[in-house]
């Protein structure tokens, strides 16, 4: 299998090398050139089967070029052994038709994990062979750096350097990317905002020669093995709700449209998906563009579902490629129309959107009055951002379908919110309990780049 850009002008790689690369040359985002369709009979034969035989079946066309059988099937059993359920994304029922698919029984409580632990296996494997090391370098304001260093942890061909806002990030986020006692874990609480460490580590990226001195890795959420290790929990929801034989339906919580793309890819892939529905709370841009307002850049608003406050969807790109009829051309000229504030979708490629995707956003009220309402109904304590996505299925949902919402992040992870819509407070799953008295080790930093780069070369393994 081959990869390819979004914009047309970059070279084909392998999935190794996509992996590995991130960011195609031209500014696009890695593809497979095409997308491999399981039989009906293959995906009916998914149904029951542990995630991991599935995770397997679903990624192996992929991944085939890379990677020797054996040598894949031990990745995945290594990425989801640290799991909480056996299960790994099992299915809850809230009421007869609607279903919750639990992604956060992984080691840092949200959905990113199950690309993350993938992926980390995956580098690991890579550069071992290639007898390379990497520095891999993020910025977070929360969820993404401890998904990262979860997944890095104690690998010996990778250090992990994670710079967060000091002051700015929950509790129980700094903790996990603080109490990681593994030599090749730093985390930096940096003097300065979010977009301040987003910004530094793109200047990282830019420093050349400091970029080839510690060769720069980055593992953002465009990178296609993330978006490859969630289509997989497309397959085992709906397998075990009936399909091949009846349609299911998603909604997803969406912030950078990762995750959803991922259920895109699934029905690509054959999986008898009736709709996929993308649930924005007020930061709204991908609910406007599917309405037919075209895709404009607004200012971020901060919202109690912080995982989905974004300005622009860097995914997004890739529903456009296939929108566009694969045309790399007029995907490179909107995504130049995006810089100077945004664009209009043509008809046709608005037609192709909708025959797949639905929207719907929900306000701060709403989201609150959701968790409340989950929990008298169906007993179940909900995240903000799953509570988005509920209230969007059950406002969409036909009767008919099975729909399931992604739960996106266990409600431990948010707990100001959480309680102060249901009065409950979230407990920590007890694997986790002491959280709160693990040592924490972080580096205090200034919004320095010359400081953050001198700091990185100091410390990482030569
Ligand atoms: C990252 C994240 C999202 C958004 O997922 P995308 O793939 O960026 O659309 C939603 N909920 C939680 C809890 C997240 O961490």
């Amino acid at each position: 299998m081959k990869y390819i850009s979004t914009r047309g002008q970059a070279p084909e790689l392998s999935l190794e090398e996509a992996m590995l690369t991130g960011l195609a040359r031209d500014g696009g985002l890695y593809l497979p050139a095409e997308i491999p369709v399981l039989s009906r009979d293959e995906i009916a034969a998914l149904a029951g089967l542990p995630y991991e035989e599935i995770a397997f079946r679903v990624m192996w066309p992929y991944v085939s070029g890379s990677f020797a059988g054996d040598e894949f099937k031990e990745i995945i059993a290594r990425a989801y052994a640290g799991f909480g359920h056996d299960a790994r994304a099992p299915l809850k029922q809230l009421n007869e038709n609607h279903f919750l698919l639990e992604l956060f029984h992984g080691p840092t409580l949200a959905f990113k994990d199950f690309a993350m632990q993938l992926i980390g296996q995956l580098f690991q494997v890579a550069l071992k062979r290639r007898g390379k090391r990497v520095t891999i370098v993020g910025a977070t304001s929360g969820d993404t750096g401890s998904a990262a260093i979860e997944a890095f942890r104690g690998l010996d061909a990778v250090d992990v350097f994670i710079l967060f806002p000091h002051g700015r990030v929950s509790e129980v986020q700094r903790r996990q990317m603080t109490t990681p006692a593994d030599s090749n874990v730093h985390a930096l609480a940096v003097d300065g905002d979010f977009d301040d460490c987003q910004a530094a580590v793109k200047d990282m990226f830019n420093d050349f020669d400091f970029r080839d001195r510690v060769k720069l890795a980055g593992v953002n959420s465009i990178n296609f093995a993330r978006v490859l290790a969630q289509v997989v929990y497309y397959f085992s929801a709906a397998t075990s709700l009936g399909a091949p034989h009846r349609k299911v339906s998603f909604t997803v919580p969406t912030g950078n449209f990762g995750d959803i793309f991922a259920g895109y890819i699934a029905k690509r892939m054959g999986l008898p998906i009736d709709r996929l529905v993308v649930a924005t709370n007020q930061n709204d841009i991908l609910h406007r563009c599917l309405s037919g307002q075209g895709y404009f850049k607004g200012d971020t608003i901060p919202s109690i579902s912080p995982s989905m406050d974004i300005q622009v969807s860097s995914n997004f790109e890739r529903a456009l490629y296939y929108a566009y009829g694969e045309d790399g051309r007029a995907v490179a000229q909107l995504m130049d129309e995006l810089k100077q504030g945004g664009f209009h979708v043509s008809q046709g490629a608005m037609e192709v959107l909708r025959e797949n995707f639905d929207s719907g956003r929900v306000s701060e009220e709403e989201t609150l009055a959701t968790i409340k309402s989950t929990l008298e109904h169906s007993a179940e304590l909900v995240c903000p951002h799953t509570a988005v996505g509920i209230k969007v299925a059950e406002d969409t949902r036909a009767a008919d379908v099975p729909m399931v919402t992604l739960a996106t992040a266990h409600p431990a992870k948010f707990p100001a919110a959480v309680e102060q819509a249901s009065g409950v407070h979230p407990p920590l799953p007890s694997r986790m309990s002491d959280l709160y008295e693990r040592p924490e080790r972080v580096t205090r930093i200034a919004n320095d780049l010359g400081a953050i780069e001198d700091h990185i070369k100091r410390h990482i393994a030569e």
